[in-house]
This record gives structure tokens, C-alpha cells and sequence, in this order.
């Protein structure tokens, strides 16, 4: 079978979660909470090898602590992280070799996406190329001008906030960055860049469960997600 990698960016300082430890690093049921994202690539069948990125001198940790004391076994390789998450995607993807069609990122802070939604979207990036996990928004979202006042309402229906797992012929991505980093582009996603080639992006339905860990009050929300997993 062909390869598929996941690159999955963890060098985030993490500032708006509030704690003194890098959030990759707080504990959620008793483990880190890069351990549950990398279970969960560990355990998707279509995923054939991890690129993980860290900041600037915690790759020794990655490996021993991480890696090797959590038996993640897929084959993995730690690389270090830039400043803006996109600098480490780009990190990543300088670390995948061109013989790969596709390739997959997913945020480490990310813990609660599950196996079947990675098949879910690397399924469709075979048919589309280009496949983001997404779901509904729940609120009425308006834009304002810079004085706070409401300039416009957009309509629901059409507005969904997307998540991770992306994923994309690789050609594509590394083009799509590389076009970026030309421009001067910073974008807060991996389909911000392939929309800016003019290339469609396919939205797969995720899971609202899928948060993305930024403020403190998500940990308690995680830790009642995988508390209800468990109990089931
Ligand atoms: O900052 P944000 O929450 O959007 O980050 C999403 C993911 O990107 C996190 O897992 C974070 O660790 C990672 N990141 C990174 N390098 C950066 C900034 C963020 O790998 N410079």
C-alpha cells in the first residue's frame, strides 16, 4: 500500500491555555495530550507514518518520553517547529519524501478526533484531492467594523468552522506552501494556502467533539468527552 503520512504540528507556545506546561504536555485522563493525538493515528489502518513537530529543544523529550515510553510504534520521526503553525507544516512537509501521493496534518491539540473520521477524510482526498474535517457553526456569526459596531450578518447555512484532520496531494501542499512563504502569506490553516492556488478544498463532516484544546475551560470539556467514552 501506498504511504500516508500524518504530520502533526505541536510547537505551539500555547499562551491563551494559561499554564506554566506546554499544552501538548497537560494531562488528560492521566495522559499527555499529544499521547491521545498520536493514539489516534496509531490506531487509523490508512495512516503509515507519524511526522511529529516540536519546539526548539524538546525533541529529546518527544522521543524518550513520548514516543518510546507511550509504545507509539508507527514509524515517527520528531523534527523541530518554527514560529507560526504554518512555518511548522512547512517543517514538516521539508521532511516527507516526493514519492508520497497524499498527505494528512492534524493539530496535536487536537486529542479527541478519531480514527474513523482520519479514514473519513483520507477517503475523500483520494476522490477531491483536497478534503478538511468540518462542521456546521452553531452561532450567528456577524463581521463588524474595527469599532466593534455590526456591519453585516452572514448567512448560517453556508458557514461551518473547520477542524483537522486535512489532508492533500502532497505535490499540492508543498506548492500551495512554498507559494506562501513567497508572498508572505500566513494563513491559520492548510486550506487557507491550496484556496489561495485557485484549487477546490471538500469539506468532510467532523465531529463536534473534535476541539481544538486553546483556552483552559476546553480541558474540562475534554476530559468530560473521554469520561463519557469511557463509561460507554
Ligand atoms: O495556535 P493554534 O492553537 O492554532 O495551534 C494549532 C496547532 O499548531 C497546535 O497543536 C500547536 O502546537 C501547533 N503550532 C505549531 N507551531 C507553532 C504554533 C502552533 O506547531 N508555531
Amino acid at each position: 500500500m501506498d504511504r500516508f503520512p500524518v504530520i502533526i504540528p505541536a510547537a505551539g507556545q500555547g499562551k491563551r491555555m494559561k499554564n506554566r506546561v506546554n499544552k501538548q504536555f497537560i494531562l488528560l485522563q492521566g495522559m499527555p495530550v499529544i499521547v491521545h493525538t498520536l493514539r489516534i493515528f496509531q490506531a487509523a489502518g490508512v495512516i503509515s507514518d507519524i511526522v511529529l513537530v516540536c519546539a526548539p529543544g524538546e525533541e529529546d523529550y518527544y522521543r524518550k518520553e513520548i514516543i518510546s515510553n507511550y509504545r507509539i510504534t508507527k514509524p515517527t520521526v520528531v523534527v523541530t517547529g518554527g514560529k507560526e503553525r504554518q512555518d511548522s507544516v512547512y517543517s514538516g512537509l521539508s521532511n516527507i519524501s516526493d514519492d508520497c501521493r497524499y498527505v494528512m496534518v492534524h493539530d496535536g491539540a487536537r486529542p479527541l478526533a478519531t480514527a474513523e473520521l482520519v479514514a473519513r477524510v483520507a477517503e475523500e482526498v483520494r476522490i477531491t484531492g483536497a478534503a478538511v474535517a468540518g462542521v456546521p457553526v452553531k452561532d450567528t456569526i456577524k463581521r463588524t467594523d474595527p469599532e466593534g459596531y455590526i456591519t453585516e450578518t452572514l448567512p448560517r447555512e453556508r458557514l461551518w468552522n473547520i477542524q483537522t484532520p486535512q489532508a492533500f496531494e502532497l505535490k499540492m501542499l508543498k506548492r500551495a506552501h512554498l507559494e506562501a512563504r513567497a508572498r508572505g502569506f500566513y494563513g491559520t490553516d492548510d486550506a487557507a494556502l491550496i484556496e489561495r492556488l485557485g484549487q477546490p478544498v471538500k469539506i468532510v463532516p467532523g465531529l463536534y467533539e473534535n476541539i481544538k484544546l486553546t483556552t483552559p475551560e476546553d480541558l474540562i470539556i475534554a476530559e468530560a468527552i473521554l469520561e463519557r467514552r469511557e463509561s460507554r
